[in-house]
């Protein structure tokens, strides 16, 4: 079993603001660079009133917090590296509520660092298209998630999933469950030439004339299993999700449920490097095109 990272891990290595910022820098630019402006080599200078580093020959200024999710935040950067290691040590979600208990900051503020943080899980995740010839099944699935709105109106969302089996999953919210949707989303998101096992839903039907292998078990027979045909992968991607969307968010609505998807896709498609999660969330930080010089 790979060591986890502990409490005590996270404080030791982030023990304050200027630790996380030195993180971002060294990751984002390296320890030493060719300054962009005067094209000079050199160990860039911590600021003392700027999250910057400063060229030592033209003093040119570097800020790693440009293009990354606490850019334009005023939460101390540690908090935010704190949220983010709350996030891949959950099995079943972080609820805003607890991020505002354990950060102390406003629920606003926790609100909204929870829901950059989803965002920037899916940057990391990304979106590799799964299956095709001689790759695995992929199990696509319908999944009503939600229910019941402020008012106790059922309100629940239409989700397509869609999981390499032993590999990634992939989830996308779709207006309602037409097959006209569920097809789009899978020629988007499964290679042609793929192997699809699903139920015997209808919109699934029409997908061996887009060129897919498809395979259904009737479950209205009672038929779970069929040879390899079976959808058991993705079901128990859906158990996970909605343990954690009813057990830990109790309610979620169709406009924020995308990012909630992410964010689960993200721990899934990690599940065999637990212990990666959180280096990876600290590593990927995409470099802005041009850093801001001022
Ligand atoms: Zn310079």
């Amino acid at each position: 079993m790979p060591k986890t990272f502990t409490i005590q891990d996270f404080f030791a290595r982030f023990p304050d603001d200027q630790a996380c910022l030195d993180h971002l820098m060294k990751v984002r630019f390296g320890e030493f660079q060719t300054c962009p402006k005067c094209g000079k080599e050199g160990r860039f200078a911590r600021l003392k009133k700027l999250p910057a580093y400063s060229c030592p020959w033209c003093g040119h200024h570097i800020h790693p917090m440009v293009g990354t999710p606490f850019e334009r935040s005023s939460t101390p950067l540690q908090k935010w590296f704190y949220a983010m290691y709350m996030f891949t040590t959950t099995r079943n979600g972080v609820a805003a509520k607890e991020l505002q208990r354990q950060l102390g900051v406003t629920y606003k503020t926790a609100w909204r660092i929870g829901h950059e943080l989803r965002k920037y899980m899916a940057i990391v995740d990304g979106d590799d298209m799964l299956g095709g010839y001689g790759r695995p099944i992929v199990e696509a699935d319908k999944a009503f998630i939600g229910g019941k709105d402020k008012r106790g109106a059922d309100d629940k969302t239409v989700v397509l999933g869609m999981v390499e089996r032993k590999g990634d999953v992939l989830t996308r919210v779709i207006p309602n469950r037409r097959s006209e949707n569920v097809i789009r989303m899978i020629r988007k998101y499964v290679r042609e030439g793929a192997r699809i096992a699903t139920d015997d839903g209808r919109p699934f039907m029409d997908l061996k004339s887009w060129g897919y292998y498809h395979e259904a078990v009737n479950h209205l027979a009672k038929e779970w299993v069929r040879d390899d045909t079976h959808t058991n992968t993705i079901e128990s991607f859906w158990a996970i999700l909605k343990r954690g969307i009813n057990g830990t968010h109790i309610w979620v609505s169709a406009k924020h449920l995308q990012k909630y998807l992410w964010e689960f896709e993200f721990r899934y498609n990690l599940r065999k490097q637990p212990h990666l999660m959180f280096d990876l969330l600290l590593l990927a930080f995409p470099r802005p095109s041009r850093a801001r010089g001022d």
